[in-house]
């Protein structure tokens, strides 16, 4: 087992890289519409990594960053939940 290599991923907001596993993963699956929430990094379909906090959060949400990435318009209710997780702090230090 290689546990040094960690993949890296760009947040869409700060273009900066992150461990995968510090970012929150949005994802558009290939059988549905609606762009989701990808908590366990999982899901198949084209997806946008961006910062579990609340400045990359507002960024990307506030200058489309995110729908352009997805190519798809985000959800009222998936803006309002990225938004309480920027705002409720998922990430403990
Ligand atoms: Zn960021």
């Amino acid at each position: 087992m290689n546990t040094r290599h960690v993949p890296m991923r760009t947040c869409v907001a700060c273009r900066k890289t992150f461990p995968k596993a510090e970012l929150l993963r949005i994802v558009r699956p290939p059988q549905s519409p609606d762009v989701v929430l990808d908590e366990q990094g999982t899901m198949l379909g084209r997806g946008a990594y961006v910062c579990a906090q609340l400045p990359c959060l507002t960024r990307a949400l506030k200058a489309k960053t995110l729908e352009r990435a997805l190519r798809c318009p985000l959800h009222a209710q998936l803006i309002e939940r990225i938004r309480a997780i920027g705002e409720g702090g998922r990430v403990s230090s």
